[in-house]
């Protein structure tokens, strides 16, 4: 099958343009007769490449010059412990609204002192807390949160203006919408979703926190050795972060962050809407007001037409709709790359489903 409509969340579906722009440059890059896999990271044609990629996410983020921009390794969940073990002091405080802010918290409780913030585990996780629900305090090293929770498909529409710095584990939205890179003082997001593919983790650091920074840590572990190497201790993942300046050329060429944040709010309305005017046939998993524009998490009000909805779509060239294990249901990722299209035609496929099954 070659043309699907790719609603999967994560690794998830990528531009076509980046991917046909590497499929051209694969075997012979900008005339070295080498592929980007190839370059030693130390070279000036892979400098090039890092450069590029770092401008791009400081011009289409608006990132400020007193910010750090890395590129780690390990995934966001490497991001979970690493946190703590360089920031967490006296005490951190965490805010729940799903599985993974659930992981960041347990591998804090590795290192010192975590208080819960604010959660949304008794109401399964369907809302976002109202931002005058939080607790935290001044003394906190840091508070913890996830700006889209990919799992329950509920998003941050605001974000806290907190006292202690605030962290966000932003993988499954960034450069999804603009957002104030200044409310935080740190924002770290796995790559594949909206930034390209897996194996290189964004991290965004302001230099006052960063001087709150831990010393005497393991030299990988450290986000000082990355800022001081800029991020070329060791060996990057450079085909990652190759495939992440593309997909920034073609965000930037799409008409950046504000065309961007458009499309996908009128993406997920359309799936919102297909779902609220279906009579109860789907019902939506997340509150209105904590709805995400990148995963639309619903059920089937007849739970045993989940599994002949999936085998349909499939049939029909939808793919990646199931629910996450831990929740069931059905779940379209909609992120950056999914083209309005695709949501027409599961918009579509919807509908003709619900005529052929309802009651
Ligand atoms: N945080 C969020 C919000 C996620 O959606 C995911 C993965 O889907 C992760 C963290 C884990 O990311 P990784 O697989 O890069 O460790």
């Amino acid at each position: 099958m070659n043309d699907v409509h790719n609603f999967n969340a994560g690794p998830a579906a990528l531009p076509k343009q980046a991917l046909e722009r590497a499929q051209k440059e694969l075997v012979n890059f900008d005339g070295t007769g080498m592929s980007v896999m190839e370059l030693s990271h130390r070279g000036d044609t892979y400098d090039r490449i890092h450069t590029h990629a770092i401008k791009k996410i400081r011009k289409l983020l608006d990132v400020p010059d007193d910010y750090h921009i890395l590129f780690l390794q390990g995934g966001a969940s490497l991001q979970f412990p690493m946190v703590p073990m360089n920031f967490l002091d006296s005490q951190a405080t965490y805010i729940l609204t799903g599985a993974w802010s659930e992981k960041a918290l347990a591998e804090a409780k590795h290192f010192g002192k975590t208080v819960i913030g604010a959660s949304g585990k008794d109401g399964n996780y369907k809302q976002i807390p109202a931002l005058n629900q939080i607790s935290e305090h001044a003394q906190d090293s840091y508070v913890h949160m996830t700006s889209n929770n990919t799992i329950y498909g509920t998003q941050w529409h605001a974000f806290p203006n907190t006292k202690a710095p605030l962290v966000c584990d932003m993988s499954s939205d960034i450069f999804s919408r603009r957002i104030p890179v200044n409310q935080f003082g740190l924002i770290y997001a796995g790559a594949q979703k909206n930034l390209g593919p897996s194996g290189v983790t964004l991290v965004l650091i302001q230099d006052a926190f960063l001087q709150r920074a831990k010393s005497g840590l393991p030299a990988m572990l450290s986000y000082d050795t990355f800022v001081k190497s800029n991020s070329l201790y060791n060996t990057p993942p450079v085909f990652s972060i190759y495939m992440l300046g593309l997909v920034l050329d073609w965000l930037e060429e799409s008409g950046g962050l504000t065309e961007i944040e458009n499309r996908n709010k009128a993406k997920a309305q359309l799936l919102y809407e297909a779902i609220d005017e279906s009579d109860g046939f789907y019902i939506g998993h997340a509150a209105q007001d904590s709805r995400s524009n990148m995963n639309v998490t619903f059920t089937l009000a007849n739970d045993a037409l989940t599994s002949v909805f999936l085998q349909e779509a499939k049939e029909a060239g939808f793919v990646g709709l199931n629910g996450h294990r831990s929740v069931g249901g059905l779940r379209a990722s909609i992120y950056n790359a999914v083209p309005y299209a695709s949501c027409e035609a599961l918009v579509d496929f919807m509908k003709q489903f619900k005529n052929k099954h309802a009651e």
